[in-house]
């Protein structure tokens, strides 16, 4: 039979398809013609069966590496389901366990061998390997080859040699989450040879997002949603093992059925989880992130973040299980400011300082992401070098929004002009210092103490003024030059000539501009992260010197500190509150932070 019919024939048969989906014929093609292959499709794209009916029409066997030894067999049990011959090596089995798979594999019966990327790297491996008929290599999530993904994995790095050792056999990579820096990065990693590349759109349709919301009482928000959801199936990602016990009971407590799901818990007990939400036994599965991967329940209808996901690529990632089956899902995220320390705590032992700058991007970006007021689903398309245009009516910043706003106009006409006024020659850093009235020198050996903008925002704390100037930079008014320097666009003069109102939404400033209004009439105003680090430092002095906080300084001389920052013996002496004796005491402690 010709291999076009064969391919459709097959695919209705075997795989019960009536067509293929976006690209997988296109893939389907590339490797029944041996050309290396990179497919970059989102979760649910169907991306397995890209490399399994080529296999059906080939005569040898194909081999598939894999991250997890979950995913591998799950996907022998699928095709072991259909009566597809397919096994795995793996470190859980037995050496008569192996033995029996490779002889079923010299013999030819076996038309797919899953492997783990560490075993594929020993000599045994690669020496049975050079004795089967194979069609070609398939490399599942071939992200964490890179160093630039979210996932990279050392055992996949040693996947580079395979070209060198099977020259003539085409490697199939595929991954649901690629930017244009990773997919250079897999090509160049598994030396790919002139390779058929097949990107997918970003866009998920059936997805609806919701984002951008604030913790803010937890439990409720999270029931809010779960009542549009009832006897709906879906996961609710919170950030530690102990959260996810805690939810978990509570939910089980106000009558929805939910199991939890972490590290943490003994292997029989996380696959009777695994399995019984799977089989709907249970509605909700409370995890860590170490849940998902591989799963493929089709019909999960919802997706819950209780905090702020590692990156775009795992958030993207992690959505992505909700509506495989194309059926219109919904997802929503719930965060903190706080999660952004958290996660970058967990950042603390890595050693390579590009690494870990490199994720610590990635943490700043998924924020920048959840607080943004554009469409997030072009959001992510652009983070995936992918082009899209507003959803409309598929994320909530898109649909008309009844949350409440803020006019930052007048803000963003400060910001604007001191920009202007210094020439467009400097970055964010110190054009909030000039608003904020900053003594540090830099600042006065220019003479910004002389500008009329100067010390005219001290009503928002340098985190709020990020704020803003993020809004700016979202809405084209501002961008950003060589050596990072703000540049005004066009649009800004209608700002400064007061054509044009701003808005924010409020949930993005720490405290909405009336409440400041309210609040300035009776207190004074300084950096506010700043007053809470000096604290620290106080009651860290306080406990060693066993006194009261009080005793070393009182509230109002750290508030004073926090707003004229200090930088020397000198200048600290003008803080009120702060003596000769008090500095000697503490000063230098006390400058250490404020610099
Ligand atoms: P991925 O690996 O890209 O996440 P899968 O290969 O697991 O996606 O496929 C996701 C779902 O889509 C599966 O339930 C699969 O049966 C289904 N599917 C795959 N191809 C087609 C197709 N051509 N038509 C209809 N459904 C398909």
């Amino acid at each position: 039979m010709k291999k076009d019919l064969m391919k459709h024939k097959i695919l209705k048969d075997i795989f019960g398809h009536n067509d293929f989906r976006e690209l997988q014929e296109d893939g389907v093609d590339a490797i029944l013609n041996n050309q290396d292959l990179l497919m970059i499709l989102p979760t649910g794209g169907g991306k397995s069966l890209v490399y399994q009916l080529p296999t059906l029409i080939k005569d040898g066997i194909s081999i598939v590496v894999s991250p997890l030894i979950a995913l591998m067999q799950d996907q022998v049990n699928a095709l072991k389901a259909q009566n597809i011959s397919a096994d795995m090596i793996s470190s859980a089995q037995s050496e008569m366990e192996i033995s029996e798979i490779i002889n079923l594999a010299h013999s030819g019966e076996l038309k797919f061998l899953y492997l783990s990327p560490e075993r594929l790297n020993t000599g045994s491996t690669i020496n049975l390997l050079r004795k089967l008929n194979i069609n070609f290599f398939v490399i599942d999530e071939a992200h964490c080859i890179s160093q630039w993904g979210h996932e990279f994995r050392n055992s996949y790095r040693a996947l580079g040699n395979l070209k060198g050792n099977f020259p003539d056999t085409a490697i199939c990579a595929f991954t649901a989450t690629s930017t244009n820096h990773v997919t250079k990065d897999i090509v160049s990693e598994l030396c790919l040879d002139n390779p058929k590349i097949l990107k997918g759109k970003v866009f998920r349709k059936n997805i609806f997002i919701s984002a951008g919301r604030r913790l803010k009482n937890g439990y409720k928000q999270l029931e809010d949603f779960l009542s549009r959801h009832n006897n709906e199936s879906g996961i609710i990602y919170v950030s530690s093992r102990k959260k996810t016990d805690a939810l978990c009971e509570y939910l089980n407590e106000n009558g929805y059925k939910a199991l939890s799901y972490h590290a943490g818990l003994p292997q029989h007990k996380r696959e009777k989880n695994f399995k019984d939400f799977v089989n709907d036994k249970v509605e909700i599965i409370v995890a860590t992130i170490a849940f998902g991967m591989g799963i493929d329940k089709s019909d999960i209808r919802f997706v819950v973040h209780m905090s702020l996901p590692k990156s775009q690529e795992n958030y993207y990632q992690e959505i992505g299980r909700a509506g495989r089956d194309g059926e219109d899902s919904e997802v929503l995220l719930l965060f903190n400011a706080a999660d952004i320390a958290l996660q970058k705590r967990f950042l603390d032992e890595i050693i390579d300082v590009a690494y870990k700058t490199h994720l610590s991007e990635k943490i700043d970006s998924i924020y920048k992401f959840a607080t943004s007021e554009l469409c997030f689903h072009k959001q992510l398309a652009n983070y995936f070098d992918d082009t899209l245009d507003e959803c409309k009516d598929r994320c909530d910043n898109c649909l008309e929004s009844d949350e409440k706003r803020d006019d930052i106009t007048k803000e963003s006409q400060m910001l604007l002009s001191t920009i202007y006024k210094t020439n467009q020659n400097f970055g964010k850093n110190y054009i909030i210092d000039i608003l904020r009235g900053s003594k540090e020198q830099k600042l006065l050996a220019n003479g910004a103490d002389n500008l009329s903008v100067y010390n005219i925002g001290t009503h928002f704390s340098k985190k709020e003024w990020f704020v803003i100037l993020e809004r700016l930079m979202e809405l084209n008014i501002l961008n950003i030059g060589e050596f990072s320097v703000l540049k005004l666009t066009n649009d800004a003069v209608n700002i400064l000539k007061g054509n044009k109102n701003i808005y924010i939404k409020a949930s993005r400033l720490q405290i909405s501009i009336k409440e400041k209004k309210i609040k300035q009439k009776e207190d004074f105003s300084y950096d506010e992260e700043l007053f809470e680090s000096l604290r620290v430092k106080r009651s860290e002095l306080a406990n060693e010197l066993s006194v009261p906080a009080y005793i070393i300084f009182s509230d109002k001389t750290l508030k004073h500190l926090a707003n004229e920052k200090p930088y020397d013996k000198t200048s600290m002496l003008q803080v009120n509150g702060v003596g000769e004796k008090k500095y000697e005491q503490f000063g230098k402690k006390f400058l250490e932070i404020i610099n």
